[in-house]
């Protein structure tokens, strides 16, 4: 019998990869968006497959899904600090009554139920590279609480529903990944550096540039995540690239990528900004046999190549879409 499964933030940049990696893996795939920070452009060309459908939903609001599921994951949710500081009641509505709507589904369909955490539940660790037995240290009140705590409290919700409930759930926290379909003007480091370089403009480096990040390709993010869904592992796994780089030397790689010779320009650190991230991967390669296969080098090329292509129309678009109307009073 074919499979049946409800992708939540289904237009969003690892939404839409995930849409395409289950559409092949031959499931019917139902994806949900409420397009706040998704684009439509990213899973147009799955609207003519018979084995797609799409709702415009906020999942903040009931849910509301005709005919059995047999998975769903949930990842709808702003996910750069520019997002959580254009909509922060938004971002902590989707991880916490979208994670609770989500979890009712699960349970009324008899559904397994994967929900996308972060390595912001680490917040600025203290511990490196950071294991999923680390609690964390999150600043609960700073721009990036309304993020991290959100997806701490949809991590506790779900476990309550796997204890008291008996459901069945996974929990993925993802580090730093990358691909086409990011969206160029988030404001995160890999569509803000490789937009400057296109667009002949100094790379901004936040800070002194030694903090430092690991940046995994996307293909292999969703690799992980589907090996974890289908696996009987029901604690929190981290996913992610180890591969650990300062943002200095990242901007000098973009650099030589793109071949052109931008300079470099020093700003302000934001609030918060975590000093160092890495994941530790031994439980994901232990119990998923999953490890990441592709390098930054190769990855890079791939998402250099499709911001290229990208028509100077969308290249200059880099002013934030208003998000005003959005924001819950
Ligand atoms: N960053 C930067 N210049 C930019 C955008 C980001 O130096 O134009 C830095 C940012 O301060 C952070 C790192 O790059 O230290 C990664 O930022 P991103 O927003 O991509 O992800 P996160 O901080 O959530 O890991």
């Amino acid at each position: 019998m074919q499979k049946r499964i409800l992708i939540t933030g289904a237009a969003g940049f690892l939404g839409s990869h995930l849409c395409d990696r289950f559409i092949t893996g031959g499931y019917k795939v139902v994806g949900m968006d409420n397009l706040i920070t998704g684009s439509l452009a990213n899973i147009e060309h799955l609207f003519k497959l018979e084995n797609f459908e799409f709702f415009n939903h906020d999942v903040t609001t009931y849910v509301n899904v005709p005919g059995k599921l047999d998975y769903i994951l949930h990842f709808a949710s702003p996910a750069s600090p520019i997002d959580y500081l254009k909509i922060p009641i938004q971002t902590l509505k989707v991880g916490s009554l979208g994670t609770h709507n989500l979890l009712g589904v699960a349970k009324a369909k008899k559904a397994r139920i994967l929900i996308a955490s972060t390595s912001e539940v680490y917040g600025d660790p203290l511990v490196h590279p950071q294991d999923e037995s680390y609690f964390g240290n999150v600043n609960t009140i700073g721009p990036r609480g309304v993020y991290d705590e959100a997806k701490r409290f949809q991590e506790s919700i779900t476990m309550a529903y796997q204890r008291f409930h008996g459901l069945e759930t996974r929990i993925v926290r993802i580090f730093n990944t990358y691909g086409p379909r990011m969206r160029l003007n988030d404001g995160r480091v890999i569509p803000a550096f490789i937009g400057q370089a296109l667009r002949g403009e100094d790379l901004t480096i936040f800070g002194d540039g030694l903090q430092t990040r690991s940046f995994c390709y996307v293909d292999d993010q969703v690799e992980g995540i589907y090996r974890l869904l289908l696996s009987d592992y029901n604690l929190p796994v981290n996913i992610g690239n180890p591969d650990e780089i300062t943002i200095k030397d990242f901007a000098e790689e973009i650099i030589r990528l793109s071949g052109t010779q931008q300079k470099i320009v020093y700003r302000e650190l934001p609030e918060d900004d975590p000093l160092q991230r890495q994941p530790d991967i031994s439980l994901a390669n232990e119990i998923l046999n999953w490890k990441p296969a592709i390098s930054r080098d190769e990855g890079m090329k791939i998402t250099f190549d499709f911001f290229k292509s990208l028509s100077n129309e969308e290249l200059n678009k880099h002013e934030h879409k208003d998000f005003s109307k959005h924001i819950i009073k």
